[in-house]
Protein backbone atom coordinates (compact mmCIF):
# COMPACT_ATOMS: atom_id res chain seq x y z
CA UNK A 1 0.00 0.00 0.00
CA UNK A 2 1.07 3.17 -1.14
CA UNK A 3 2.07 5.83 1.31
CA UNK A 4 0.09 9.20 0.60
CA UNK A 5 -0.52 10.69 3.59
CA UNK A 6 1.65 14.37 3.38
CA UNK A 7 2.27 14.13 -0.39
CA UNK A 8 1.22 17.23 -2.54
CA UNK A 9 1.07 15.92 -5.55
CA UNK A 10 -1.57 18.94 -6.93
CA UNK A 11 0.72 21.24 -5.68
CA UNK A 12 3.85 19.30 -7.45
CA UNK A 13 1.75 19.36 -10.60
CA UNK A 14 0.89 22.97 -10.15
CA UNK A 15 -2.69 22.47 -10.57
CA UNK A 16 -5.93 22.58 -8.65
CA UNK A 17 -7.61 19.21 -7.19
CA UNK A 18 -10.74 19.78 -9.20
CA UNK A 19 -8.33 19.78 -12.30
CA UNK A 20 -9.44 16.93 -14.82
CA UNK A 21 -7.39 14.31 -16.20
CA UNK A 22 -6.43 16.32 -19.24
CA UNK A 23 -5.67 18.86 -17.33
CA UNK A 24 -3.24 17.01 -15.10
CA UNK A 25 -1.83 15.24 -18.12
CA UNK A 26 -1.27 18.50 -19.57
CA UNK A 27 0.73 19.94 -16.75
CA UNK A 28 2.63 16.70 -16.39
CA UNK A 29 3.79 17.22 -19.85
CA UNK A 30 4.85 20.34 -19.42
CA UNK A 31 7.09 19.88 -16.30
CA UNK A 32 8.54 16.92 -17.82
CA UNK A 33 9.50 18.84 -20.80
CA UNK A 34 11.28 21.33 -18.08
CA UNK A 35 12.74 18.20 -16.06
CA UNK A 36 13.22 15.29 -18.01
CA UNK A 37 17.00 13.89 -17.05
CA UNK A 38 17.42 13.36 -20.60
CA UNK A 39 17.45 17.23 -21.41
CA UNK A 40 19.19 17.90 -18.27
CA UNK A 41 22.12 15.37 -17.88
CA UNK A 42 24.02 15.19 -14.38
CA UNK A 43 21.43 17.82 -13.11
CA UNK A 44 20.51 15.84 -9.70
CA UNK A 45 17.93 18.15 -8.79
CA UNK A 46 15.90 18.00 -12.03
CA UNK A 47 16.32 13.97 -11.51
CA UNK A 48 14.74 14.66 -8.20
CA UNK A 49 11.99 16.95 -9.69
CA UNK A 50 11.94 14.42 -12.28
CA UNK A 51 11.05 11.83 -9.92
CA UNK A 52 8.29 13.62 -8.21
CA UNK A 53 6.22 14.78 -10.95
CA UNK A 54 6.29 11.34 -12.11
CA UNK A 55 5.14 10.19 -9.47
CA UNK A 56 2.55 12.60 -8.84
CA UNK A 57 1.53 12.41 -12.47
CA UNK A 58 1.40 8.42 -11.84
CA UNK A 59 -1.09 8.40 -8.49
CA UNK A 60 -3.02 11.25 -9.96
CA UNK A 61 -3.72 9.97 -13.65
CA UNK A 62 -5.83 6.76 -11.83
CA UNK A 63 -9.12 7.16 -11.04
CA UNK A 64 -8.34 4.39 -8.00
CA UNK A 65 -5.34 6.21 -6.84
CA UNK A 66 -6.77 9.26 -7.23
CA UNK A 67 -9.02 8.19 -4.94
CA UNK A 68 -7.46 6.92 -2.69
CA UNK A 69 -5.04 9.95 -2.57
CA UNK A 70 -8.00 12.10 -2.03
CA UNK A 71 -9.39 10.10 0.56
CA UNK A 72 -6.19 10.36 2.72
CA UNK A 73 -5.38 13.87 1.92
CA UNK A 74 -9.13 15.15 2.78
CA UNK A 75 -9.88 16.29 -0.60
CA UNK A 76 -12.56 13.61 -1.21
CA UNK A 77 -15.03 15.82 -2.51
CA UNK A 78 -17.46 13.84 -1.40
CA UNK A 79 -17.26 14.71 1.98
CA UNK A 80 -16.76 18.99 1.71
CA UNK A 81 -13.81 18.34 4.35
CA UNK A 82 -11.21 19.48 1.67
CA UNK A 83 -8.94 22.01 3.59
CA UNK A 84 -7.07 23.84 0.48
CA UNK A 85 -8.70 26.64 -1.02
CA UNK A 86 -9.87 25.00 -3.55
CA UNK A 87 -13.92 24.62 -3.68
CA UNK A 88 -14.84 21.50 -5.63
CA UNK A 89 -18.19 21.15 -4.00
CA UNK A 90 -20.07 22.75 -6.70
CA UNK A 91 -21.71 21.40 -9.64
CA UNK A 92 -20.72 24.70 -11.82
CA UNK A 93 -16.99 23.63 -11.25
CA UNK A 94 -17.64 19.82 -11.63
CA UNK A 95 -14.82 18.60 -13.79
CA UNK A 96 -15.52 15.57 -15.81
CA UNK A 97 -12.74 13.79 -13.15
CA UNK A 98 -15.37 14.41 -10.37
CA UNK A 99 -18.13 12.93 -12.73
CA UNK A 100 -16.17 9.58 -12.94
CA UNK A 101 -15.48 9.72 -9.64
CA UNK A 102 -18.88 10.35 -8.90
CA UNK A 103 -19.90 7.12 -11.16
CA UNK A 104 -17.68 5.15 -9.33
CA UNK A 105 -19.23 6.23 -5.94
CA UNK A 106 -17.12 5.53 -2.63
CA UNK A 107 -14.05 5.27 -2.25
CA UNK A 108 -13.93 1.82 -0.53
CA UNK A 109 -15.57 0.24 -3.77
CA UNK A 110 -12.47 1.24 -5.14
CA UNK A 111 -10.02 0.67 -2.39
CA UNK A 112 -10.27 -3.23 -2.27
CA UNK A 113 -8.96 -3.84 -5.57
CA UNK A 114 -6.01 -2.24 -5.24
CA UNK A 115 -4.71 -1.97 -9.05
CA UNK A 116 -1.92 -0.72 -10.17
CA UNK A 117 -2.30 2.15 -12.63
CA UNK A 118 -2.55 0.21 -15.75
CA UNK A 119 -2.86 3.05 -18.12
CA UNK A 120 -0.24 4.81 -16.87
CA UNK A 121 2.34 2.86 -19.19
CA UNK A 122 0.65 3.68 -22.45
CA UNK A 123 0.08 6.93 -21.63
CA UNK A 124 3.24 8.27 -20.51
CA UNK A 125 4.55 6.65 -23.39
CA UNK A 126 2.44 8.67 -25.13
CA UNK A 127 3.63 11.73 -23.35
CA UNK A 128 7.31 10.75 -24.23
CA UNK A 129 6.71 10.18 -27.68
CA UNK A 130 5.25 13.67 -27.61
CA UNK A 131 7.99 15.28 -25.17
CA UNK A 132 11.06 13.68 -27.64
CA UNK A 133 9.50 13.88 -31.13
CA UNK A 134 11.95 16.70 -32.21
CA UNK A 135 14.63 14.64 -30.64
CA UNK A 136 13.37 11.93 -32.34
CA UNK A 137 12.38 12.75 -35.79
CA UNK A 138 16.00 12.44 -36.91
CA UNK A 139 16.75 8.92 -35.53
CA UNK A 140 13.31 7.31 -36.64
CA UNK A 141 13.34 5.71 -40.54
CA UNK A 142 11.49 7.45 -42.89
CA UNK A 143 7.16 6.55 -43.06
CA UNK A 144 7.08 2.30 -43.63
CA UNK A 145 9.24 1.03 -46.29
CA UNK A 146 8.02 -2.04 -47.73
CA UNK A 147 9.80 -4.99 -46.02
CA UNK A 148 11.88 -6.28 -48.38
CA UNK A 149 11.26 -10.28 -48.49
CA UNK A 150 13.35 -12.91 -47.00
CA UNK A 151 15.08 -14.77 -50.31
CA UNK A 152 17.25 -17.91 -49.52
CA UNK A 153 20.75 -18.31 -49.73
CA UNK A 154 21.56 -20.36 -52.92
CA UNK A 155 23.22 -23.53 -52.78
CA UNK A 156 27.09 -24.32 -53.38
CA UNK A 157 28.68 -27.73 -54.66
CA UNK A 158 32.09 -28.46 -53.83
CA UNK A 159 34.20 -31.69 -55.26
CA UNK A 160 35.82 -33.47 -52.78
CA UNK A 161 38.84 -35.58 -53.40
CA UNK A 162 39.36 -38.23 -50.89
CA UNK A 163 41.33 -41.73 -50.51
CA UNK A 164 40.02 -45.10 -51.44
CA UNK A 165 40.92 -45.89 -47.62
CA UNK A 166 38.85 -42.80 -46.67
CA UNK A 167 35.74 -43.50 -49.16
CA UNK A 168 35.56 -47.17 -46.85
CA UNK A 169 36.43 -45.51 -43.39
CA UNK A 170 34.58 -42.06 -43.60
CA UNK A 171 36.75 -39.32 -42.82
CA UNK A 172 36.50 -35.35 -42.04
CA UNK A 173 38.17 -33.12 -44.49
CA UNK A 174 39.02 -29.48 -44.37
CA UNK A 175 37.55 -27.85 -47.75
CA UNK A 176 37.16 -24.56 -49.10
CA UNK A 177 33.77 -22.83 -50.10
CA UNK A 178 33.49 -20.09 -52.00
CA UNK A 179 31.09 -17.99 -50.75
CA UNK A 180 29.14 -15.34 -52.75
CA UNK A 181 26.90 -12.52 -51.43
CA UNK A 182 25.63 -9.28 -52.55
CA UNK A 183 28.05 -6.34 -53.10
CA UNK A 184 27.01 -4.43 -50.06
CA UNK A 185 27.88 -1.13 -51.80
CA UNK A 186 25.95 -1.00 -54.71
CA UNK A 187 23.45 -4.22 -53.23
CA UNK A 188 23.83 -5.96 -56.39
CA UNK A 189 23.08 -3.05 -58.75
CA UNK A 190 26.80 -3.23 -60.40
CA UNK A 191 26.99 0.62 -61.10
CA UNK A 192 27.26 3.53 -58.51
CA UNK A 193 25.98 6.96 -59.88
CA UNK A 194 26.95 5.70 -63.22
CA UNK A 195 30.06 4.17 -62.74
CA UNK A 196 31.35 0.60 -61.98
CA UNK A 197 31.31 -0.26 -58.45
CA UNK A 198 34.32 0.52 -57.01
CA UNK A 199 33.64 -2.17 -54.56
CA UNK A 200 32.96 -5.06 -56.11
CA UNK A 201 34.23 -3.94 -59.40
CA UNK A 202 31.13 -3.82 -61.41
CA UNK A 203 30.14 -7.85 -60.22
CA UNK A 204 27.15 -7.16 -57.93
CA UNK A 205 28.65 -9.26 -55.65
CA UNK A 206 31.55 -10.39 -53.48
CA UNK A 207 33.26 -13.68 -52.92
CA UNK A 208 34.91 -14.91 -49.78
CA UNK A 209 36.58 -18.05 -49.14
CA UNK A 210 35.94 -19.74 -46.37
CA UNK A 211 37.53 -23.22 -44.95
CA UNK A 212 35.07 -25.51 -43.13
CA UNK A 213 35.63 -29.03 -41.97
CA UNK A 214 32.84 -31.48 -43.25
CA UNK A 215 32.45 -35.26 -42.47
CA UNK A 216 32.57 -38.00 -45.32
CA UNK A 217 30.30 -40.84 -44.01
CA UNK A 218 31.61 -44.47 -44.41
CA UNK A 219 31.73 -46.55 -47.66
CA UNK A 220 30.71 -43.86 -50.04
CA UNK A 221 30.87 -44.24 -53.54
CA UNK A 222 32.72 -42.06 -56.40
CA UNK A 223 30.30 -39.46 -57.84
CA UNK A 224 28.29 -39.78 -53.66
CA UNK A 225 26.72 -36.29 -53.20
CA UNK A 226 26.57 -35.37 -49.67
CA UNK A 227 24.35 -32.25 -48.44
CA UNK A 228 24.98 -30.19 -45.36
CA UNK A 229 22.16 -28.54 -44.91
CA UNK A 230 22.36 -24.24 -44.16
CA UNK A 231 25.80 -24.01 -45.22
CA UNK A 232 25.59 -22.58 -48.86
CA UNK A 233 25.24 -19.01 -49.16
CA UNK A 234 23.61 -16.34 -46.73
CA UNK A 235 19.92 -15.97 -46.83
CA UNK A 236 18.80 -12.49 -47.45
CA UNK A 237 16.19 -10.34 -45.37
CA UNK A 238 16.05 -13.31 -42.89
CA UNK A 239 15.47 -16.40 -45.70
CA UNK A 240 17.09 -19.34 -44.62
CA UNK A 241 21.08 -20.27 -45.98
CA UNK A 242 21.61 -22.54 -49.10
CA UNK A 243 22.85 -25.83 -48.81
CA UNK A 244 26.37 -27.02 -49.00
CA UNK A 245 26.60 -30.26 -51.37
CA UNK A 246 29.81 -32.05 -51.21
CA UNK A 247 30.39 -34.10 -54.51
CA UNK A 248 32.82 -36.87 -53.72
CA UNK A 249 35.29 -38.14 -55.81
CA UNK A 250 37.67 -41.10 -54.72
CA UNK A 251 41.25 -40.89 -56.01
CA UNK A 252 41.95 -43.10 -59.07
CA UNK A 253 45.19 -45.06 -59.13
CA UNK A 254 46.73 -45.56 -62.01
CA UNK A 255 46.88 -48.93 -61.99
CA UNK A 256 44.66 -49.93 -58.86
CA UNK A 257 41.39 -50.47 -59.49
CA UNK A 258 38.73 -51.29 -56.13
CA UNK A 259 36.14 -53.61 -56.09
CA UNK A 260 34.24 -53.74 -52.62
CA UNK A 261 37.44 -54.11 -49.88
CA UNK A 262 39.37 -55.82 -52.39
CA UNK A 263 42.45 -54.16 -54.35
CA UNK A 264 42.98 -55.11 -58.70
CA UNK A 265 45.82 -54.75 -60.52
CA UNK A 266 46.82 -56.18 -63.63
CA UNK A 267 50.72 -56.76 -64.47
CA UNK A 268 52.16 -57.45 -67.26
CA UNK A 269 54.99 -60.57 -67.48
CA UNK A 270 57.41 -61.13 -70.34
CA UNK A 271 57.26 -64.91 -71.85
CA UNK A 272 60.31 -65.83 -70.20
CA UNK A 273 58.99 -64.54 -66.72
CA UNK A 274 56.01 -66.62 -67.36
CA UNK A 275 58.02 -69.66 -68.35
CA UNK A 276 60.70 -69.58 -65.97
CA UNK A 277 58.75 -68.20 -63.38
CA UNK A 278 59.88 -64.67 -61.41
CA UNK A 279 60.01 -62.38 -58.80
CA UNK A 280 58.20 -58.97 -59.52
CA UNK A 281 57.46 -55.62 -58.21
CA UNK A 282 53.49 -54.97 -57.52
CA UNK A 283 52.25 -51.85 -56.93
CA UNK A 284 50.16 -51.81 -53.62
CA UNK A 285 47.99 -49.01 -51.72
CA UNK A 286 50.87 -48.55 -49.32
CA UNK A 287 53.58 -48.73 -52.09
CA UNK A 288 55.79 -51.61 -53.46
CA UNK A 289 55.73 -55.67 -53.02
CA UNK A 290 57.60 -58.10 -54.18
CA UNK A 291 55.50 -61.59 -55.69
CA UNK A 292 56.26 -64.39 -56.89
CA UNK A 293 55.34 -65.91 -60.46
CA UNK A 294 55.69 -69.29 -60.57
CA UNK A 295 57.25 -71.18 -63.68
CA UNK A 296 54.89 -71.77 -66.31
CA UNK A 297 52.40 -68.99 -65.55
CA UNK A 298 49.83 -68.80 -68.08
CA UNK A 299 48.45 -65.16 -69.34
CA UNK A 300 45.12 -64.14 -67.13
CA UNK A 301 46.38 -65.92 -64.15
CA UNK A 302 45.33 -64.28 -60.90
CA UNK A 303 47.11 -64.21 -57.47
CA UNK A 304 46.08 -62.71 -54.17
CA UNK A 305 47.96 -60.58 -52.09
CA UNK A 306 46.19 -61.69 -48.73
CA UNK A 307 45.05 -58.58 -46.67
CA UNK A 308 46.37 -56.54 -48.86
CA UNK A 309 43.17 -54.80 -49.55
CA UNK A 310 40.99 -52.36 -47.49
CA UNK A 311 40.78 -52.78 -44.20
CA UNK A 312 36.72 -51.64 -42.74
CA UNK A 313 37.35 -49.98 -39.33
CA UNK A 314 34.11 -50.95 -38.11
CA UNK A 315 33.97 -53.94 -39.06
CA UNK A 316 37.70 -55.39 -39.06
CA UNK A 317 37.41 -56.91 -42.63
CA UNK A 318 40.22 -56.71 -44.35
CA UNK A 319 40.01 -57.48 -48.43
CA UNK A 320 42.67 -59.11 -50.46
CA UNK A 321 44.99 -57.46 -53.62
CA UNK A 322 44.10 -59.63 -56.33
CA UNK A 323 46.74 -59.61 -59.25
CA UNK A 324 45.82 -60.84 -62.49
CA UNK A 325 49.23 -61.33 -65.02
CA UNK A 326 49.03 -60.42 -68.21
CA UNK A 327 52.14 -62.05 -70.48
CA UNK A 328 53.03 -59.33 -73.08
CA UNK A 329 55.15 -59.62 -76.69
CA UNK A 330 57.80 -57.04 -77.36
CA UNK A 331 56.82 -56.47 -80.76
CA UNK A 332 60.07 -55.54 -82.07
CA UNK A 333 62.22 -58.51 -81.25
CA UNK A 334 66.15 -58.13 -81.72
CA UNK A 335 68.22 -60.66 -83.46
CA UNK A 336 69.42 -62.62 -80.77
CA UNK A 337 65.75 -63.15 -79.55
CA UNK A 338 64.74 -64.57 -82.76
CA UNK A 339 67.08 -66.74 -83.28
CA UNK A 340 66.17 -67.77 -79.32
CA UNK A 341 62.28 -68.23 -79.87
CA UNK A 342 63.51 -70.65 -83.13
CA UNK A 343 65.60 -72.49 -80.65
CA UNK A 344 62.66 -73.08 -78.71
CA UNK A 345 59.92 -73.74 -81.02
CA UNK A 346 62.06 -76.30 -82.84
CA UNK A 347 62.71 -77.49 -78.90
CA UNK A 348 59.16 -77.10 -78.16
CA UNK A 349 57.64 -80.64 -77.93
CA UNK A 350 53.83 -80.06 -77.07
CA UNK A 351 51.26 -78.75 -79.58
CA UNK A 352 48.79 -76.11 -77.13
CA UNK A 353 46.14 -77.05 -80.11
CA UNK A 354 46.49 -80.98 -80.00
CA UNK A 355 43.36 -81.55 -78.45
CA UNK A 356 41.24 -78.82 -80.37
CA UNK A 357 42.21 -80.88 -83.31
CA UNK A 358 41.58 -84.26 -82.22
CA UNK A 359 37.45 -83.03 -81.84
ZN1 LIG B 1 29.27 -3.33 -55.80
Amino acid sequence: MKEYIGKKYYEILGVPSSSTTEEIKSAYRKLARKYHPDLNPGNKASEQKFKEITEAYNVLISDTERAKYDTINGYNINTGTNRGQKNTKTASTQSSYQNKRNAKQAYSNTQKKDEPPKEFNTVFSEFMDGLFSQKNKKQTPPPKKEIPKPIKGSDITVDVNISPDEAVNGTVKQINVLYVSECKRCRGKKFINGASCPMCNGEGELSTHNKIRVKIPQNVKEGSKIRISNEGNKGQNGGENGDLFLIVHIIKHSVLKYDGLNVLCTIPITPPEAALGASIEVPTKDGFLTMKIPPGTSSGQKFKLASEGLKDEKTKQTGDQIVTVEIVMNKNLSQEEKDLYQKLLRAQKINPRGDLLKS
